[in-house]
């Protein structure tokens, strides 16, 4: 049987009290919302906090808003997400991938925060602590190579969570981007002289960041969904050495005027983006 290392359970009341003992008890401390994830993963060793911080009491945390916005309280669980009829009628993606989400026994555990917020892991790293030391670990934990692409300098396990990539599909918010950009992207970086490629949005961020290689830090402390996004993270790949090629600018869609120009090159043939022309369309259609 796999134990549990020894930690001290915080119950906070409020975020505010949350966000005291984890930022108090730095890299000692941890989150646990459903602790579908983080409980095998201390079992099997891969985290050993000394203090965990429960959000169970954070009542501002619960809930689910669907009126117009949809706003999905942390600690919603998978199941309440993917049983939620407005979800359902109006995001089926987001209850889809709830839906999707391992059994129904973890689902009514799990909350959605837990699962965006999910560990990275691959089939070399998913195992038990003595699974993992019979192979030399690798370089996630306690190891020094990567297991999967043994040459590379980065973990290569990128997301594991079934609600991630929808959310960062519905956020995609520049529809028309020119197949040609992404193609310009593409072909920089496999280049030998760019690590990493910034596509310019023209509110202060960026429609597109590739990177080659993401050192350890390069992208926190940015400014994020303000004018000074894209400053803040040029700064940054700059401060940890990597060669950065801007490439085109294009727009992404905040505001009806931002709508308007869209549609106007969409009308013109100077975009193209069939869904969002059909659903603008019908849009016009029902005014
Ligand atoms: C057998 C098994 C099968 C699984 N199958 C799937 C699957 O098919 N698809 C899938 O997507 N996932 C899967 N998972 C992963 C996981 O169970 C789910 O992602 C679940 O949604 C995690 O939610 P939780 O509330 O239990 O998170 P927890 O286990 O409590 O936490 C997970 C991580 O998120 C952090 N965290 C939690 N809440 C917050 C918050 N509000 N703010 C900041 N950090 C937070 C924790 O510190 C921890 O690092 C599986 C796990 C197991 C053990
Ligand atoms: S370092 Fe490599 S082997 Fe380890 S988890 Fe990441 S991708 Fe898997």
């Amino acid at each position: 049987m796999l134990r549990l290392p020894p930690f001290r359970y915080a119950a906070p009341a409020t975020a505010n009290d949350a966000a005291r003992l984890l930022a108090d008890h730095g890299p000692d401390a941890m989150a646990v919302a459903g602790g579908t994830d983080l409980y095998p993963n201390m079992k099997r060793r891969q985290f050993t906090p000394r203090v965990l911080v429960g959000l169970r009491g954070l009542a501002e945390a619960y809930g689910i808003q669907a009126n117009g916005a949809l706003s999905l309280g942390a600690m919603a669980t998978l199941t309440e997400v993917a049983d939620h009829p407005v979800v359902r009628g109006r995001w089926p993606a987001i209850a889809r991938a709830a839906s999707l989400v391992s059994s129904p026994p973890l689902r009514n555990a799990g909350t959605i925060g837990g699962n965006l917020c999910v560990d990275t892991r691959c089939n070399y790293y998913n195992q038990t602590e003595f699974w993992r030391a019979a192979i030399g670990y690798c370089m996630k934990k306690d190891g020094h190579v990567c297991l999967v692409a043994p040459g590379s300098d980065v973990c290569w396990a990128l997301s594991s969570s079934d609600t991630a990539p929808v959310m960062i599909a519905l956020g995609a918010d520049s529809p028309g981007l020119p197949l040609a950009y992404l193609e310009r992207a593409i072909g920089a970086l496999e280049g030998e002289d760019v690590d990493a490629v910034i596509g310019p949005a023209d509110d202060g961020g960026y429609y597109l960041l590739g990177l080659r290689v993401c050192p350890r830090g390069a992208l926190r402390e940015i400014a994020w969904s303000t004018l000074r996004t894209r400053a803040d993270t040029r700064a940054s790949l700059d401060r940890h050495g990597l060669r950065v090629q801007e490439i085109d600018a294009f727009f992404d869609v905040d505001e009806i005027a931002d709508l308007e120009l869209l549609s106007a090159m969409l009308d013109r043939g100077e975009a193209r983006a069939p869904k969002t022309a059909r659903a603008l369309a019908e849009l016009r259609g029902a005014r």
